[in-house]
């Protein structure tokens, strides 16, 4: 057998989308599929969003990419939203979610190792959780317990240490003269749709300041409104040092972007860190598109109304087969049920019978990340259709 052209990484399903329009994909044969995956919590305006769309093409035809070597007009203006909204004073773009993390975990570095005269130590070590996902570059996956990632790339980055999720017990014991920060998905995605408890972060918090360690977030897959407030940890009444932001920043376009406060920022001085792309004209045109429509009160409430309209009618509705369904957990538009078993098959068959796109998480969790923007058509449309979908279900452990 020869090797695909696209690296054989992913196993591709058979749906292969052509053109979107809002909360729907169609196929190249014309089917068509309503997409709760949102192209993984990233499509947050659902697609061919007009405003995000014009905001791209102008951009297109004015100034793509420069380099980081000239002014940045375009990012100054969106970093300066970026600060505005949340608890940062200070922004690096990147063009991904794991680049994002990449830069927050040099950036905990730097505080200990690269900080005023006097300050420096060898302080290197990162305490994160089991089941997280930072991502897929060598550090990122060094971030992650997850063993089915690490497989054929040793050796690992050195300096993380990994403690079950929401156990502040663990963190302290964990906590040692060579600890940097800690690194943390406000709500575990990939892990299961898994928020953290308030008393976890809060704990979190605590330690950092007693220790002087940085709480790094990894609000990449929760951030950027899908929780119902821009950045989930406003909800947790606590804020980060620093905060690695990606998938719905851009609504589509690729990039991402490490948040920090000035003091956490101390040690990334001039020539400490870079990236061709990283805030290009391009990306930063979609980035203020898609602030100006979500960072507002009324859409956030929209999405918090919205979230839980789904949510009590997803309540309802697993009621109906406990043979399949144990309870939804999640925060806002970030929703998983959790499953009596292994949740690939079940997302498969609602894509291929039923034309509906969900996404499998760790933890048997079948994970439902719609488009902000979803009317309550499109939410009974999605009960419709995942109604009929456990209707005609066979489980394949039961076959
Ligand atoms: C998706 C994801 C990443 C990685 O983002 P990429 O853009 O795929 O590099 C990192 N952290 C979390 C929590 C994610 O969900």
């Amino acid at each position: 057998m020869t090797i695909t052209p696209l690296m054989p990484v992913y196993p591709r399903c058979g749906f292969r989308p052509v053109r979107g329009e809002g909360a729907w994909l169609i196929s190249e044969d014309g089917s068509r599929a309503l997409d709760f995956a949102s192209g993984i919590a990233v499509n947050l305006l659902g697609h061919g969003h007009p405003h995000l769309t014009k905001a791209i093409q102008e951009q297109a035809a004015t100034l793509m990419h420069v380099s980081n070597l000239y002014g940045s007009p375009q990012g100054e203006k969106f970093a300066q939203r970026l600060v505005d909204s949340t608890f940062a004073d200070t922004v690096f773009f990147t063009n991904s979610g794991a680049e994002a993390v990449e830069c927050a975990i040099k950036t905990a570095r730097a505080y200990h190792q690269n900080g005023p005269e006097g300050s420096a130590s060898d302080r290197h070590e990162i305490i994160t959780f089991k089941n997280a996902f930072h991502g897929r570059t060598l550090a990122t996956i060094s971030a992650s317990n997850q063993d089915k990632m690490h497989k054929g790339f040793a050796p690992l980055l050195n300096g993380f240490k990994y403690v079950d999720f929401d156990d502040l017990e663990g963190v302290k014991a964990a906590i040692t003269d060579k600890t940097a920060g800690f690194l943390v998905e406000p709500v575990q995605g990939e892990g299961g749709v898994r928020p953290a408890s308030v008393e976890f972060m809060k704990g979190l918090r605590a330690l950092a300041d007693e220790h002087d360690l940085m709480l790094v977030l990894d609000e990449v897959q929760c951030g950027v409104a899908r929780t119902g407030t821009l950045y989930a940890y406003e909800q947790y009444g606590i804020v980060p040092d620093i905060m690695a932001s990606a998938k719905g920043i851009g609504g589509g376009f690729p990039f991402g972007a490490c948040l920090a406060t000035q003091k956490a920022a101390r040690g990334m001085v001039i020539g400490t860190h870079g990236s061709t792309y990283g805030g290009n004209p391009l990306a930063m045109a979609a980035g203020n598109a898609v602030w100006d429509i979500v960072a507002n009160d009324e859409f956030l409430a929209q999405v918090r109304e919205t979230a839980e309209k789904l949510r009590s009618a997803l309540e309802q509705f697993i009621g109906n087969y406990p043979d399949l369904f144990e309870f939804v957990r999640g925060m806002g538009l970030m929703m998983g049920i959790k499953m009596t078993h292994e949740a690939r098959a079940f997302v498969a068959h609602l894509r291929d019978n039923h034309g509906l796109l969900t996404v499998a998480a760790g933890d048997n969790t079948l994970r439902i990340l719609p488009p902000l923007n979803i009317t309550e058509g499109d939410i009974s449309t999605f009960i419709e259709k995942l109604s009929a979908g456990s209707a005609d279900y066979i489980r394949p452990d039961a076959a």
